[in-house]
């Protein structure tokens, strides 16, 4: 794995002082702090995958006509690197995250880059940054790898070029608040509509959710949670997580993937640990008006929301034009705890890891 590098090496000319770092990581809070070095791979058609370098992190430059400026052909995928108790690092997942950025890159009629060149460019990135990763409980340097239509042209066409690139980010808690979160119940704006881009991690999805969860904070709620775009009933996701629904028997709930839902490796590793626990878990539409009523009768106990930023984070509150209803207490619920717990004891290295999710770097 550490056999001659694919990747070239540019020197870094003056790396961010320790103390400085220091200072940096003591508070990271989400997506402001950034490392020293970045990945870029370019492609071409004809010639394929090329290029690829490990240099200090810099602004680009790109020509007006950048394909991606105008039709927005861009996908990207998130991941982490934990530190782990005797100070090394691991990589939670990351095949899964190569795989669905190829499945990304397929919908968007993009060049589809090989999963093993994927993880290399994350890996290497860690290992060449490792000062970056925080030590503090719930800190994780996050790996955001992205990719656009680099081709300079306006016609309307998949581009002939792309740039891949790898940036990383030492990051601590995505919400500052302990507590759950409130989200607002978006009725008019969809997500993701049937035959859509709803189940690719592409920059075009949020950009259309931007304007919804503009809307949910002017109405004081933290977060938007879309309906379906065909019966504006069924719970789909979070503008950027998914969503599971804790019922009194015991039983969790998540609405079904099936195009219009991103099919979230946080939401999966739940599932999968949840039935190792003996839980009951189904994959099953759930209205919101069901939600609504189960509060009220006491069927559901807790709701959450989970994603790699976020990790798992509970919702305490539901709001929306004629709607407004607490989820138990408004804080972490006992079984959401649990399985928070579970998820984060493999991540950060101190549960065994029977999946073999984790893979050490160094
Ligand atoms: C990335 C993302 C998620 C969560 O996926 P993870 O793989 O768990 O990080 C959920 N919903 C949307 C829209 C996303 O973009």
């Amino acid at each position: 794995m550490s056999a001659p590098s694919f990747f070239a090496r540019e020197e870094h000319p003056a790396l961010v002082p320790a103390s400085e770092r220091g200072a940096l990581l003591a508070n990271p809070g989400f997506g402001k702090v950034f490392t020293d070095h970045m990945v870029t791979i370019r492609y071409t058609e004809g010639q394929g995958w090329h290029d690829a370098k490990i240099t200090p992190r810099a602004p680009l430059v790109l020509d007006p006509a950048t394909a991606v400026l105008h039709y927005a052909q861009e996908i990207f995928e998130g991941l982490k690197a934990y530190r782990l108790p005797d100070g090394g690092a691991a990589l939670f997942r990351a095949d899964a995250n190569a795989r669905r950025f190829r499945e990304s890159a397929r919908r968007m009629a993009m060049a589809e880059l090989p999963e093993e060149l994927f993880l290399q460019s994350c890996r290497e990135l860690v290992a060449v940054d490792r000062e970056w990763i925080p030590e503090a409980e719930g800190g994780a340097l996050y790996l955001r790898p992205f990719m656009f239509a680099s081709e300079v042209f306006l016609g309307v066409k998949p581009a002939s070029e792309y740039l891949y690139m790898v940036i990383a980010s030492s990051v601590g808690a995505y919400f500052k608040t302990p507590t759950g979160v409130s989200i607002w119940i978006s009725e008019d704006y969809t997500r993701a509509a049937p035959g859509g881009t709803g189940a690719a991690k592409c920059g075009g999805n949020y950009a259309s959710s931007l304007v919804a969860q503009q809307e949910a904070i002017r109405e004081g709620c933290d977060q938007v949670v879309f309906l379906d775009a065909v019966e504006r009933k069924w719970v789909e996701e979070l503008g950027g997580m998914n969503v599971f629904f804790v019922f009194e028997d015991g039983s969790i709930q998540t609405p079904p993937l099936g195009g219009t839902i991103l099919p979230g490796i946080t939401r999966e590793s739940i599932m999968l640990l949840a039935r190792e626990e003996g839980l009951t878990v189904r994959e099953e539409p759930y209205s919101i008006d069901q939600w609504e009523a189960d509060v009220a009768s006491g069927r559901l106990r807790e709701a959450f929301a989970c994603g790699t930023a976020a990790v798992v984070t509970p919702i305490g509150r539901v709001r929306g034009c004629n709607r407004d209803f607490r989820i138990g207490n408004g804080g972490i619920g006992v079984a959401t705890d649990r399985i928070k717990a579970r998820l984060v004891d493999i991540q950060r290295g101190v549960a065994p890891d029977p999946h073999g999710w984790m893979e050490r770097l160094f």
